[in-house]
């Protein structure tokens, strides 16, 4: 065993990142290995992305409605779940929600659309004006989420001076048809593929705990790592009520922390922001999750789901000693 604290520690400080049977044992390490693996996995995030955290935020700028079945969301076209429908909202409405966004200490505001594409170029210019501004009005750094675009629609938002674009592959290749039928894996891999093509700091991760095995996990940590993804957003399962996953509970806080230090430790130089699903999972063990690895946390509330004040977590940052970052 020390021959393998050894290889994980200098694989993820070479930059390299640690091998697939390596990310295999550290997600079936034992309870009591947590702090053997926080004392590997801290410092590894400090080396390549020092105290500094980053927070960002989003709005469901347009909510339910979707065509796909993705098992796990709740604005799927099965889903029975009570949440808020509504087509794109107005220009202003974004950019209030940028700076109510902004008032309470993020540094990225995303927008973010259900279903996989925009309906028309309307859409598509009300949200790269809205880009435009929050940029210039506001001050925040934007991400969108708007399902997969092309490259010339990453081309118009990048010239609208959009930063990011995030488009998770939610799952591993192998488990994504079990997880949704209504489209492939191969085209979320080219959505991904075109913008980083394109010039866009891309945003792709994905959500555990909706019936993966860990050679699930690992195989979508490989393939983020083939396509050289920038950041990496963790999701872990809140299975709402109306879902095909409802009442599913397989992940522990232990496992949600053992997933973003393997994420931490597949991908040592990059961006892992926990996002939905944090609270309700690690529970108290959230704020371990910067020594596990993560660089950032969302603020505020989820898609269809509530977050906890964002107060909170810039509280919890400075409490830990660490700071805000800018991008
Ligand atoms: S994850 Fe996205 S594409 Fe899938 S059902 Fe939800 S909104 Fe639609």
């Amino acid at each position: 065993m020390e021959a393998f604290w050894k290889r994980i520690r200098e694989d993820a400080i070479s930059g390299e990142g640690i091998s697939s049977s390596d990310a295999l044992t550290v997600l079936r390490l034992p309870r009591e290995k947590m702090w053997r693996l926080l004392d590997v996995t801290e410092p590894v995030r400090r080396h390549f992305k020092g105290d500094g955290i980053r927070l960002c935020s989003i709005v469901n700028a347009k909510s339910g409605l979707c065509s796909e079945d993705c098992s796990f969301c709740s604005q799927s076209r099965g889903s029975k779940a009570e949440i808020p429908k509504y087509p794109l909202i107005d220009e202003e409405e974004i950019v209030a929600a940028a700076r109510d966004a902004k008032a309470r200490g993020a540094r990225e505001f995303s927008i973010v659309t259900s279903g996989m594409a925009m309906r028309n170029r309307k859409e598509l210019v009300r949200v790269g004006n809205a880009v435009e501004r929050i940029r210039d009005e506001v001050g925040l750094e934007t991400c969108v989420s708007l399902g997969t675009l092309s490259a010339e629609n990453v081309a118009y938002l990048l010239s609208r001076g959009l930063r990011s674009i995030h488009h998770n592959l939610e799952t591993s290749r192998s488990f994504f048809p079990s997880m949704c039928t209504t489209h492939e894996y191969e085209e979320d891999v080219r959505a991904v593929r075109e913008a980083k093509a394109a010039g866009a700091w891309v945003c792709c991760g994905g959500i555990f705990g909706i019936g993966e095995t860990d050679e699930d996990r690992v195989e979508l940590a490989m393939t983020l790592r083939e396509l050289a993804v920038d950041s990496i957003p963790v999701n872990f399962l809140n299975p709402v009520p109306g879902t095909p996953l409802e009442g599913r509970r397989e992940l522990t806080p232990f496992l949600c922390i053992k997933i973003i230090a393997m994420l931490r430790l597949c991908h040592p130089a990059r961006e892992i922001i926990v996002c939905g699903g944090r609270e309700v999972n690690l529970r108290d063990l959230q704020a371990l999750m910067f020594a596990a690895g993560a660089t950032g946390t969302m603020a505020g509330n989820y898609l269809t789901t509530s977050g906890r004040p964002a107060e909170e977590d810039v509280r919890m940052i400075r409490d830990l000693g660490l700071s805000l970052r800018e991008l």
